[in-house]
């Protein structure tokens, strides 16, 4: 489970870092995209600048030039007006330009390139056009209106026409159409406008945002320009628009990249819209892209990983069953030491038994011989209570062995230790007196119980006691102490003699059973082993030590009993 929700964190967490990868990716790359097309629409914006501003410059002169021609002076001078008329029409026919006329200082028309046609220029007055009044103030008059008479726009330029004395006759004027260029501009597909001082649109590729206004103009403005008839009765009214951003302007529901440069003239200004879309969708490219490289650096990572895992797993299996194998091998050297452990326990029981039950054995035939020998009836009552004493001995050491074997089930009863002492002292009282041994008993304050099995408690001191009267056998001075004491919640119950003590030997080994230092048929080695094993079943322990005297003392300890515990009936029974 806990694995699984690893697992599930982990491709969460993946999926996280992949879709902020890609938001990442894409930002990064718009941004970069987006400089890219900004610097693009800049370069446009000057290229279209310089073909608007190379159109104007090729006729900016003209007026100029064509005001000093002697001709068009002599014919003025001499007011020739269909000369006049004529001579303009071949210019015009000659040029890139739409009309060429000569107005006198009144602003009246006297004769213009398109006399013979419906809309000539001839007659009209133009006084109230600003290029009319700086022209003959003496400059040049530029100006770009819709014209008055044929409702066509165009950019005008005019000059003075001065007589050989310098007289000014009137101004020479010439309209440019700008519409050639605005219809190469619409076919390039691109989205180009030009607009004057005011912000009135006079240019643009799109044709529909002509006479639209970028700023609302101020009234006193809007005044001057309906004066001058500049855009005759055009509404002028605002182009739905509207900047998003230092570089960016929002029309029509539409994002652009916005770049804008001075004409340099009459205060116009071109801007040049470069729809976003393309920037975004180049991003957005990009990103996918990004998306799909880090997908797939992902899947290799996972690969990888599992790979790993399954390298791993597999070289674990390996392990466990290499492990496997030696537990294997461990357990069946276990069974083998087992078994040849038993084999050599049984070996050591088989030469005990044997060595013990020799020895009375061959006793027997002995016995048993002589007494087929003798026809002396008292011989053969000797020899029989010989042969039951080597019975009893015999019978004394299978009773030994079957102790060792198989003990007794245990009891558990509140036990007083003094009725112990008193039953291994009756138990004992032939061995102690045919051994000479003196018998001390040291007694505690108050009686000591512990909880067990008396029978098995009195065999346990009886096997000490037989052993302290065999250890003494050589000893002058034969004395036994048994003493009851009491540390802390052990009760102790230990057998001081006068022997020989321990000597080298540790009380593990002299509890091996059938360790024995005794002569055959007085011991089999097994006393202390059971003594031990008794112990054990009591929860207490065993100990021992050489004393100072050079004899050796051994302790039962086990758990003392409180007597006068509350409740506890057969104790209470025992105080009393
Ligand atoms: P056994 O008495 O049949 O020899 P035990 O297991 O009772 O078997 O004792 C093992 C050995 O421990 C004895 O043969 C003896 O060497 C040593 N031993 C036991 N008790 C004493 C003692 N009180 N003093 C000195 N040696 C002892």
């Amino acid at each position: 489970m806990a694995a699984l929700r690893a697992l599930r964190k982990s491709w969460f967490l993946w999926a996280f870092a992949a879709a902020a990868t890609t938001v990442a990716t894409f930002l990064i790359s718009y941004a970069s995209y987006e400089a890219r097309e900004l610097e693009r629409a800049a370069a446009r914006a000057a290229l279209y600048r310089s073909t608007l501003v190379s159109a104007l410059r090729q006729v900016q002169h003209l007026p100029q030039i064509l005001a000093s021609d002697p001709t068009i002076i002599g014919l003025a001078e001499r007011s020739d007006v269909d000369a006049l008329n004529r001579r303009f029409a071949d210019i015009v026919a000659a040029s890139d330009i739409d009309a060429l006329y000569l107005m006198d200082t009144r602003g009246l028309t006297l004769a213009a390139s398109n006399y013979a046609t419906p809309q000539s220029f001839v007659g009209r007055n133009y006084v109230f056009r600003p290029y009319f009044r700086t022209a003959l103030a003496g400059g040049r008059g530029e100006y770009y209106a819709v014209g008055a008479t044929t409702k066509r726009p165009g950019y005008f330029i005019a000059n003075a026409l001065r007589d050989r004395k310098g007289v000014v006759l009137g101004v020479l004027a010439v309209k440019v159409d700008l519409h050639p260029l605005q219809a190469a501009w619409r076919a390039g597909g691109e989205s180009v406008l030009v607009a004057n001082g005011d912000g009135v649109i006079i240019l643009s590729s799109d044709p529909a945002q002509i006479y639209r206004t970028l700023e609302p103009i101020a009234a006193a403005r809007l005044g001057v320009i309906r004066a001058a008839r500049q855009f005759l009765d055009q509404p002028l009214s605002r182009l739905a628009w509207r900047r998003t951003g230092a570089n960016r302007w929002r029309m029509n529901g539409l994002d652009y990249l916005h770049a804008q440069v001075d004409i340099g003239r009459l205060g116009w200004r071109l801007h040049y819209l470069l729809d976003d879309s393309r920037a975004a969708q180049s991003a957005a490219l990009t990103a996918i892209a990004g998306a799909i490289v880090f997908t797939a650096l992902l899947l290799i990572a996972a690969l990888w990983r599992s790979a790993r895992l399954k390298r791993a797993l597999s070289s674990s299996q390996q392990h466990r069953r290499a492990l496997r194998r030696t537990n294997l091998a461990l357990e069946q050297a276990q069974k083998e030491l087992a078994r040849a452990t038993k084999m050599a326990a049984l070996g050591q029981l088989a030469a005990a038994v044997t060595h013990e039950l020799g020895q009375p054995i061959s006793a027997m035939r002995n016995y048993l011989a002589a007494a087929e020998m003798t026809r002396d009836p008292g011989a053969q009552q000797a020899a029989i209570a010989h042969l039951t004493s080597i019975a009893q001995r015999m019978e004394r050491i299978t009773r030994q062995l079957k102790q060792f074997a198989d003990p007794a089930p245990s009891r558990s009863d509140l036990v007083g230790l003094d009725e112990v002492v008193e039953g291994a002292k009756l138990l004992l009282a032939h061995d102690l007196a045919a051994g000479g041994v003196a018998l001390r008993i040291e007694s505690a304050p108050q009686r000591v119980h512990v909880q067990g099995d008396r029978t098995r408690l009195e065999q346990a001191l009886v096997n000490l006691m037989r052993n302290a009267i065999a250890a003494m056998e050589e000893s002058e001075d034969k004395h036994i102490t048994l003493s009851i004491g009491v540390e802390g919640e052990w009760a102790i119950l230990s057998v001081t003699d006068t022997g020989l003590g321990l000597g080298e030997k540790s009380l593990e080994e002299l509890q091996e059973p059938f360790h024995t230092t005794q002569p055959s048929g007085k011991g089999m080695g097994l006393g202390l082993a059971i003594t031990a094993a008794i112990m054990r079943e009591h929860g207490g322990e065993l100990s021992a030590y050489t004393t100072r005297g050079g004899g050796a003392c051994f302790s039962l300890r086990i758990k003392q009993m409180c007597a006068s515990t509350p409740g506890d009936a057969p104790i209470h029974e025992a105080a009393q």
